[in-house]
């Protein structure tokens, strides 16, 4: 076992090479020790730091914060803790890592040490600052990638626009939003008209090329705060949430005329192609967001019935 004497070289020695950054304050943020990490990344010897106020040398730092962090180490004898997440760093130190990890400068997570007296007084706190570049590139990598999933999972493969999932969990979110705060919300169902004559004399190649098309078409001309989704094989709907039935009329018409003077082709060769639409707006005893859907639906279901290539809203019963 080795005495308190000799161990001493033995922890300089430590301090000087562990892969951390190690300095200590007194009370007048003076400071008794920089180790070789501080040194190092600081590019400050320690005979240059030692004995001086930290603020003075280091004007840069985040004086009222870190005055009142270290002072509460001293009043409350207690360690204390900051991550990178909270603060990405203390002192601003370059990293090694390569420029494409999209962090700038050398993320830290730090921690603050009483050194008490033999009386129980704290003394002296300690800093130790961790390297956490690593962990912050691979979480941010890791977010980035989650974001990505998170948007394809609200999306359609064949066209891009949003699925029916995603148009759902909106509608519903739209209605509660009426619900609690009142407002206005229509809702839009349309339907490929003859669309399996489509697949069946062109392929179903053709059928997939005017789906993608015809979204492209029907984006053009909805506004940023609706939300056009396929619904269904060849069914589309739009949310429009602030929207009367008056003003979502407007619009289906829109959609109907954009898709009939679409020209719509596949392999040089024209395919004609009209949509019939249904239109439901939201009334304060509509009980559910199902509900809404359904008299769109039946709406829609009467402009099939009328002979296709039309807008119906949902007639409410007296
Ligand atoms: P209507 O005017 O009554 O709507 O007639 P329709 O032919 O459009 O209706 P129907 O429901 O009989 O046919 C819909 C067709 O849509 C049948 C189905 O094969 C086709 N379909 C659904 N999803 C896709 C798809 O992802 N790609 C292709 N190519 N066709 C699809
Ligand atoms: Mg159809
Ligand atoms: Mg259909």
């Amino acid at each position: 076992m080795l005495s308190k004497l000799d161990a001493a070289p033995l922890l300089e020695f430590i301090l000087d090479r562990v892969n951390i950054g190690v300095f200590v304050l007194n009370r007048n943020m003076e400071v008794v020790l920089w180790n070789h990490f501080m040194e190092t990344n600081s590019q400050r010897p320690s005979q240059d730091v030692v004995g001086k106020n930290l603020f003075e040398l280091f004007p840069e730092l985040p004086k009222q914060w870190l005055e009142r962090k270290i002072q509460s180490v001293f009043v409350l004898k207690n360690f204390a803790f900051t991550s990178w997440e909270q603060r990405p760093y203390l002192f601003r130190f370059q990293h090694n890592r390569p420029v494409t990890g999209g962090v700038d400068s050398m993320r830290q997570n730090c921690t603050f040490l009483p050194v008490k007296s033999s009386s129980g007084d704290v003394e002296f706190v300690c800093v130790t600052l961790i390297d956490v570049t690593d962990t912050s590139i691979y979480q941010s990598m890791m977010q980035d990638a989650l974001n990505k999933l998170n948007e394809a999972s609200n999306r359609d493969g064949l066209t891009g626009i949003y699925n029916r999932r995603f148009l759902e969990s909106e509608l519903n979110k739209e209605f509660c939003r009426v619900k609690r705060y009142d407002g206005s919300l229509s809702f839009i169902l349309l339907d490929l008209d003859h669309f399996k004559n489509i697949n069946d004399e062109k392929g179903h190649l053709a059928g997939d090329e005017i789906l993608r098309r015809t979204s492209e078409v029907l984006s053009s001309c909805i506004r940023e705060s609706d939300s056009l989704g396929r619904y269904g094989g060849e069914e589309f709907a739009v949310i429009c949430p602030q929207t009367k039935l008056k003003g979502a009329m407007i619009l289906a018409e829109r959609l109907r005329q954009s898709v009939e003077n679409g020209n719509f082709s596949f392999h040089n060769e024209r395919v004609p192609l009209t949509i019939s639409v249904g239109v439901a707006e939201l009334y304060p005893d509509t009980p559910t967001y199902e509900r809404l859907i359904h008299e769109a639906d039946t709406a829609l279901y009467q402009s099939k019935e009328a002979g296709r290539n039309r807008v119906t809203a949902f007639e409410r019963p007296a």
